[in-house]
């Protein structure tokens, strides 16, 4: 089903032969009019599922108003979305971009400049941590460390160290003169859906302070919702200094953000950074009608009673059929399978199923529902997942 020869396209993405043309809720519609269960939800983007009144709505009224001014003029609407996330985090301010990458930019940024106002200059090293994915940038790439990625594209950007998943020596180590910031998603969501310790997360915290540090959180996959907290740096009980986020904020919509303290973000003056399209209208109002639902009474009850119920269906998956998949992995509706045989025939099998899932790596399968998935359908998607489960046990055994 794998097409790489869409003509005109950069040859970048191995593409499903399936061509989506509406979708309403958890629910996409093929061309053909068949109707798949979307548990990828854009690869955790349509935090509302497609198609959403609220969202519908807020874009549609921004069209008629206004589109784009530029970051050249006051934004009402910038400050709106950029007071309810911080009245809703640690932070104290926000600048606005377009993707996930760019955010991680502005967070390397911001720790760096940082440093070089508290009369560190010397300081710029940002220690990361083995497994990490924070975009294709040619910095978010050296930040990221992944060698399949780097290959090909010149001298990897300087100024970032790699130490081992939940290491304190290495990462003790690693630390020296030269070191700004760590930057740790919370879970990591493209290498496998590993949730870093609490306890780590709180050294992290503890080793921040102790040395001068600055504590960045990766929460493009992780916020919003997605893990059942708003952010999932809240499951661990400390406060970062950093974050960055993209992917739910918009609900379908292009944006990213980067949150930082009043004391984080100080070198960040006029003229240093800057992006023409950051903060665009239609995206502001996007994610304004996303924090209308996300933060209202309930919302995230809900995301953590469906994400119990998913599990508990996975669970009893696993114990029926251990020779296909071994494990759950992920918090909140971040939801994963480790697979015992490949992730793509399991995947393929789901499809077939009309049930849509994404691949990660260590072999797992990311189960992404929308945060507005119903019982219903979650038990509905429980039922392809184990339909396609069995036959693929079951083609095993044939062997
Ligand atoms: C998706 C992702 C990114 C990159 O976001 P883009 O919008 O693709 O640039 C960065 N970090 C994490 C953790 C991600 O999941």
């Amino acid at each position: 089903m794998t097409q790489n020869n869409a003509q005109p396209l950069y040859d970048t993405f191995a593409r499903i032969g399936l061509r989506f043309t509406r979708g309403n809720g958890a629910w996409l519609i093929s061309d053909n009019g068949e109707r798949y269960l979307d548990f990828t939800s854009g690869i955790a983007v349509n935090a509302l599922g497609h198609n959403h009144p609220k969202l519908v709505k807020a874009i549609e009224e921004q069209a008629h108003k206004l589109w784009h001014v530029s970051n050249l003029f006051q934004s009402p609407e910038q400050e709106k979305v950029a007071e309810r996330l911080c009245a809703n985090s640690f932070a104290d301010k926000v600048f606005f971009c377009n993707s996930g990458a760019e955010a991680i930019e502005c967070a390397i940024k911001t720790a760096r400049r940082y440093q070089y106002v508290s009369g560190h200059p010397e300081r710029y090293e940002i220690i990361t941590f083995e497994g990490a994915f924070h975009g294709r940038t040619l910095a978010t790439l050296a930040a990221g460390g992944q060698e399949k990625y780097l290959e090909g594209f010149g001298p990897k950007a300087q100024g970032f160290v790699q130490v081992p998943f939940d290491d304190e020596k290495a990462l003790r180590a690693a630390i020296g003169e030269k070191t700004a910031a760590l930057l740790i998603e919370p879970i990591q969501g493209e290498s496998g859906l590993r949730p870093v310790p609490k306890e780590f997360m709180q050294l992290l915290r503890k080793i921040c302070n102790e040395n001068g540090l600055l504590f960045i959180v990766d929460e493009v996959q992780t916020g919003m919702g997605r893990t059942g907290k708003l952010f999932a740096y809240q499951w661990s009980g400390i406060e970062p200094d950093i974050m960055a986020l993209a992917k739910g904020l918009g609900g379908g919509f292009p944006i990213g953000a980067c949150l930082a303290t009043k004391e984080a973000a100080k070198g960040m003056t006029p003229g240093t950074h800057g992006s023409t399209f950051g903060g665009n209208l239609l995206a502001m109002a996007a994610a304004n009608a996303v924090l209308d639902v996300m933060l209202a009474d309930g919302f995230l009850d809900h995301v953590n009673a469906m994400a119990n119920l998913f599990k508990q269906g996975l669970a009893s998956i696993i114990d029926r059929f251990p020779d296909v998949v071994e494990s759950i992995r992920g918090v909140g509706l971040l939801t994963g399978l480790k697979c015992v045989v490949k992730n793509t025939e399991v995947i393929a099998a789901m499809r077939d199923e009309k049930l849509l899932g994404v691949g990660a790596g260590n072999n797992v399968i990311r189960l992404l529902p929308p945060l507005t998935v119903t019982e219903d359908e979650i038990r509905d998607g429980l039922h392809r997942i184990e339909k396609a489960v069995q036959l693929v046990s079951n083609a095993h055994k044939q062997k």
